[in-house]
């Protein structure tokens, strides 16, 4: 059973590259409502990830995670770079000694996704990324108990990610330093979801393309 993180690579890669897409929009939006790092903040540490793809590809993937959390950590900075350090923390507790099969991808994801909310303290509704990764969390586990074909499964993340992220458009910040604006959040979407957004649906089409071929 060899369930090295040999897609990581791709996934950092196809982030990356979303992210570098939309750079403008996003730098835009932080310097609205945020204090205009968390692009930077971002890219700094996907570059650190970049250069240590080849080595986390032949690690497993609580090792891989394991690793990518603490990358995370000292090169993000922020509170972003905390809290995707916890994210990815979490997920490779969670698959510690498991298969890494759909079901317990998705059981990962969504306890990793729990430990975010504990260490921002914050819940869907306060304008941050957490309203991305919660109804991706709830949809994922969805489609793996009704047993959605991976196809299905893609499109419905895909979409969740967007909708999450669209929804806190009309949000005020409740956590964050967007909270400090008060009313005056209104009407951006929230930085650190529309990165969020980006980021996993460059890792799910990844993903897709790789389930597809591996398929045919
Ligand atoms: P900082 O606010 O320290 O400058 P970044 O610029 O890296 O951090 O990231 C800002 C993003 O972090 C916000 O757009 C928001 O999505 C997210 N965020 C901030 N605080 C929290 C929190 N308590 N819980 C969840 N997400 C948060
Ligand atoms: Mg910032």
């Amino acid at each position: 059973m060899t369930h090295t993180a040999h897609r990581i690579a791709a996934f950092i890669e196809a982030a990356a590259a979303r992210i570098a897409e939309q750079a403008s929009e996003v730098a835009e939006l932080d310097q609205a409502i945020g204090d205009g790092d968390h692009l930077i903040n971002l890219q700094r540490g996907l570059a650190a990830l970049q250069t240590e793809a080849a080595t986390l590809q032949t690690l497993d993937w609580p090792a891989a995670l394991k690793r990518t959390g603490s990358l995370v950590m000292t090169r993000v900075g922020g509170a972003s770079g905390s809290l995707y350090a916890t994210l990815f923390l979490g997920m490779s507790r969670a698959l510690q000694d498991q298969p890494v099969d759909r079901a317990h991808l998705a059981a990962a994801f969504a306890a990793g996704v729990e430990a975010v909310k504990q260490r921002g303290k914050a819940d869907r509704g306060e304008k941050t990324l957490l309203d991305v990764l919660i109804p991706v969390a709830d949809e994922w586990l969805q489609g793996v108990q009704a047993r959605w074909p991976n196809e299905l499964l893609r499109a419905r993340l895909d979409e969740a990610a967007t909708r999450g992220c669209m929804s806190t458009r009309d949000m005020i910040a409740t956590k964050g330093r967007a909270s400090f604006l008060g009313e005056r959040a209104r009407g951006y979407l929230d930085p650190g979801a529309r990165t969020c957004e980006l980021m996993l649906q460059g890792i799910l089409a990844v993903w897709a393309e790789a389930v597809t071929r591996e398929q045919s």
